[in-house]
């Protein structure tokens, strides 16, 4: 996969990414140092690995550990990561390694922007939902007080390695929330991704090698999608799909109750099923086969439509206070929508509540 934006970068989705790696940064670093900010979970079980793919090439590695959570995501732990660089000393040139979920390659990725306006950055993401979504594209932030990801700033990584030998010792419930930025990829660019990912789903270990494949499509299409973006503005929306709906699950539930990708999966179903109501004919089976994976973690659905519009109303992404939907016209052909019959919105919101 290769992404052009302001600056082209590879990904690379392997079985230990090792070599690579060492020969990525011998091509471009200085080998005196490296600074990598860990995930302390991820640097509790995978020291070895890490210490052993760094030290080939480099000889000292700085090593911060960040503890493992959203609320690491905050400009306190910025400011402490930043503090710690700046004592120990770094140049223009010394890159820094983000190894963990979506929580350490947004804050990295975010003090790699900002200590001496820019230092190398190279994503090593350790979650499925890092590996598919968050380390591509280039959004890098934290979050404040306020709201979430409110601080940050686009900054391009000089390449991503997503090892799936990380994936190993993955928990099944985030298997599940990146599972449904997958199945995202597949409503919205790419179907035959659902039957691809109905023979994994019972699978959820990273030793089956067709995972690879799917990781690596989810890659690709999140990549052309962001590229596209530049050509054709407003295109990146469409990664929203199920988001607008989700993001109020999450907010009314309250964030933890249900995971994000539990949201997004409850999300897609809502936005299907208005699309139908609009008339496009989508056969909205495709999601059966997750359902029963998606119903088991979730312990208790919102079930206020009302609770729940408000809380779309409050999105980021509301324009002049209309709330803007990702739709499908088929499976493949999303197009956003400004929505304003509260009506549907409700019965998608009632449909959803019932499938739960
Ligand atoms: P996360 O980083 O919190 O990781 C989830 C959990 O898995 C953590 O407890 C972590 O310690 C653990 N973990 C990580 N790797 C592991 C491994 N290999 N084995 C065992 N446990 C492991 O969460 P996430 O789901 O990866 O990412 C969510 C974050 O990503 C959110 O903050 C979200 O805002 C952000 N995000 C950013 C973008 C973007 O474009 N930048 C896109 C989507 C999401
Ligand atoms: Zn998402």
């Amino acid at each position: 996969v290769s992404v052009s934006l302001n600056k082209r970068y590879s990904i690379h989705v392997e079985k230990n990414v090792e070599k690579a790696f060492f020969d990525f940064c011998a091509d471009r670093y200085s080998k005196e140092k490296v600074i990598l900010v860990v995930d302390e979970k991820v640097y509790e079980l995978h020291e070895t690995k890490i210490e052993s793919m760094c030290s080939r090439y480099f000889e000292n590695l700085f090593v911060l550990k960040i503890p493992q959570g959203e609320s690491s995501k905050s400009l306190s732990q910025w400011q402490q990561l930043v503090n710690e660089i700046l004592a120990e000393g770094v140049e223009r040139n010394t890159p820094l390694v983000a190894i963990g979920g979506g929580v350490t390659g947004d804050l990295a990725g975010y003090v790699a922007a900002s200590v001496l306006r820019g230092i190398p950055l190279i994503h090593l993401p350790t979650t499925l939902l890092a590996m598919v979504d968050s380390s591509i594209g280039g959004k890098t932030g934290l979050n404040h007080d306020t709201g979430k990801n409110l601080i940050g700033a686009f900054y391009q990584p000089d390449a991503v390695f997503a090892d799936v030998e990380f994936l190993e010792t993955l928990e099944q419930r985030e298997w599940i929330t990146g599972m449904a930025e997958i199945i995202k990829y597949g409503a919205i660019r790419s179907p035959e991704l659902f039957s691809q990912l109905e023979k994994l789903k019972d699978n959820l270990s990273a030793d089956d090698g067709e995972w690879i494949e799917v990781i690596r499509e989810s890659a690709r299409i999140k990549t052309d999608i962001v590229q596209e973006d530049t050509l054709e503005a407003g295109k990146r929306a469409h990664l929203n799909f199920g988001h607008t709906f989700g993001h109020a699950l999450e907010r009314v539930a309250g964030y933890g109750s249900i995971s994000h990708g539990e949201a997004v999966f409850a999300g897609m179903i809502a936005a299907t099923y208005f699309s139908k109501e609009l008339g496009h004919p989508i056969d909205d089976t495709v999601f059966t086969p997750f359902m029963s994976l998606y119903k088991q973690q979730i312990q208790s659905f919102p079930s206020q439509p009302d609770k729940l519009i408000e809380a779309m109303k409050t999105d980021k992404k509301v324009k002049n206070n209309i709330i803007q939907l990702v739709l499908l016209k088929e499976w493949g052909s999303p197009y956003i929508k400004p929505c304003t019959d509260l009506s549907k919105l409700k019965a998608a919101w009632n449909y959803t509540i019932d499938q739960f």
